[in-house]
């Protein structure tokens, strides 16, 4: 039996807005779950159901076995951090942290083992006299990451918790969050739009499109085994290349170069899409600069190229297709050149043109 179970899980608010469509999933005690996807596509809707701040419009929330819909948010023993930190201004690092206990009636020699023991995994205990104001943006995120985690709950939500930090402070708390997480082993939910995010910190990753969860996996299965395009295209960064076409005898057309289908693709199926639209995708990680075998080759026109340090994104152009590759920074194209490079058969995704769902290659992408 799995920890939270979401059935059927709707939501319409009363506007009519059909947020959430039959979200089902079933999260194990411990895990990390990130829940990603473009803004409005219902990720914090979910949450906050899961929370008890929205109501379950259809469907049904299970915590341990138990229906929970009905339960307010503090009978589901969960904590939330949001967004924005949402500290007391006056009160100090140790009140704030302290506070939630205070209300409960919690003694005061438990109040204190408690906030020191949540400081000390936080490393907040030089900073426990200091007002909210005196503090860093990160050290103001771990003071709310405490505030939470003080209580020992069960269940962890946390909605962008990272959103207000700088590039380099969102690196730290990133890892941060996971090292509290295998410290405190509560089970977590944790929404970003951020790829990146997703996929250094879950144990798991639902992607979500327009209210319709796309794909649940780890963050290797959606990096490998997308299931259709959006999923390919919003996890990896740059994001996968896609050249869309209408099959031609067996091939696809494209800057002048022929790509025979039958290197990656079985007869039948191949004979299914003549005449019909493939996307053929390809990550900007996976080409080889020049022309090497088992590969399609290919001809472009380079554009732009950005200098990253470890690698270089070129941006090039096929005959209108704009495609990025990823390469060597000693092997950067000139730009306003030509450049030659090859996909490998077996890096080479296909995807129906009109479902947008991945089709099984000859190759399975492990
Ligand atoms: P973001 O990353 O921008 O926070 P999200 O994926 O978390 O996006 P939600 O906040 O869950 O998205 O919103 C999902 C959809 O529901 C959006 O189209 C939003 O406009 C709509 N929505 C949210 N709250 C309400 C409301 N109270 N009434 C009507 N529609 C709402």
């Amino acid at each position: 039996m799995a920890y939270l179970s979401l059935q059927g899980i709707n939501k319409i608010y009363p506007n009519g807005f059909h947020a959430v469509h039959d979200f089902n999933l079933d999260i194990e005690q411990g895990e990390f779950i990130v829940f990603v996807g473009p803004s409005g596509c219902g990720k914090s809707t979910t949450l906050r159901m899961i929370a008890g701040l929205e109501n379950i419009s259809k469907g049904e929330f299970n915590i341990n076995g138990k229906r929970a819909n009905e339960k307010g948010p503090r009978e589901r023993e969960v904590a939330m951090v949001f967004q924005s930190y949402a500290l007391y201004p006056h009160l100090s690092v140790y009140d704030n942290m302290a506070f939630g206990l205070s209300l409960q009636g919690v003694d005061d020699d438990v109040i204190e083992q408690k906030v020191m023991e949540t400081a000390k995994i936080l490393g907040l205990t030089d900073y426990l006299d200091r007002k909210p104001r005196a503090l860093s943006g990160g050290q103001r995120q771990r003071v709310a990451v405490g505030r939470a985690i003080i209580r020992k709950v069960g269940i962890f939500l946390m909605d962008e918790p990272l959103s207000n930090l700088d590039a380099k402070q969102r690196v730290t708390m990133r890892s941060e969050i996971t090292d509290i997480h295998r410290k405190v082993g509560a089970t977590t939910i944790y929404v970003t739009h951020d790829q990146t995010e997703a996929m250094t910190m879950a144990d798991r990753i639902v992607v979500m499109r327009d209210g319709y969860i796309q794909q649940v996996g780890t963050p290797y299965e959606l990096y490998f085994k997308p299931v259709n395009m959006f999923v390919a295209g919003f996890i990896g960064e740059p994001p996968m290349n896609f050249i869309t076409s209408t099959v031609k005898n067996g091939a696809l057309e494209i800057g002048g170069a022929t790509l025979a289908l039958n290197n990656v693709l079985a007869a039948d199926k191949l004979a299914a899409y003549e005449g019909k639209k493939l996307a053929l995708g390809f990550r900007p990680e996976a080409i080889e600069l020049g022309a090497q075998e088992n590969s399609y080759v290919l001809d472009a026109e380079v554009e732009l190229t950005e200098l990253l340090g470890d690698n270089t994104n070129v941006y090039i152009d096929m005959d209108g297709i704009k495609s990025i590759l990823k390469v060597d920074p000693h092997d950067t194209p000139k730009m306003d050149t030509k450049v030659q490079f090859s996909i490998p058969f077996k890096s080479v995704y296909l995807f129906d043109g009109e479902t947008e769902k991945v089709i099984d290659t000859n190759f399975d992408h492990e």
